[in-house]
């Protein structure tokens, strides 16, 4: 079963996006296929070329900035609406399911075995996510150094960071040592 907020996973590949240097962790197209086996449920029996791989990145990049915008509320750049939709053309059509343990996933014919094959379940979780009813409660981490990207859903929908053990903890922490030094 695939996640509704993959594409935000994916997008999410790449993050301490405020940082001076990025964590990267798709550091070739090996990566890339290990990531999209483990979490799209698709894999092609030949390694990527370079030219695929870049082209992934790509995409991966348009699809922060497209939901990034979301995030703030703010209009996207229509080249990167255009670059989505050329992708969403490219990749294999979602024509049939299939059963899956307790649940469905849709049947991706990668046969074609390209990148665009392999993110299929990555571009239609970005167009189903744009496209649907839950889209406001898209956010991106209070943290600037952070800039990870989820999926709020929260009864009340306030969470400001992507996960309190990380980023919601350190800027408790931050504030409770300015307030004590204050206090001193
Ligand atoms: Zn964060």
């Amino acid at each position: 079963m695939v996640r509704p907020d993959l594409c935000l996973e994916f997008a999410n590949t790449r993050y301490w996006r405020g940082q001076a240097t990025p964590t990267e962790t798709l550091n070739g197209p090996d990566d890339l296929g290990a990531w999209a086996a483990a979490n799209a449920g698709t894999r092609v029996e030949r390694t990527l070329s370079a030219e695929e791989f870049e082209r992934a990145l790509a995409l991966r990049e348009t699809i922060y900035r497209l939901f990034d915008a979301q995030a703030h509320a703010k209009p996207p750049a229509t080249r990167d609406l255009g670059l989505l939709n050329e992708a969403l053309a490219a990749s294999p059509t979602r024509t049939s399911l299939k059963r899956v343990r307790n649940g469905y996933e849709w049947d991706v014919d990668v046969r074609s075995g390209t990148a665009l094959g392999l993110l299929a379940p990555v571009l239609w979780s970005a167009g189903d996510l744009l496209a649907g009813a839950r889209l406001d409660r898209v956010r991106r981490c209070a943290n600037p150094e952070c800039g990870w990207l989820f999926f709020d859903d929260s009864r009340a929908g306030k969470r400001r960071w992507c996960s309190m053990s990380a980023c919601g903890n350190r800027a408790k922490a931050r504030r409770h040592y300015h307030k004590s030094k204050q206090d001193t």
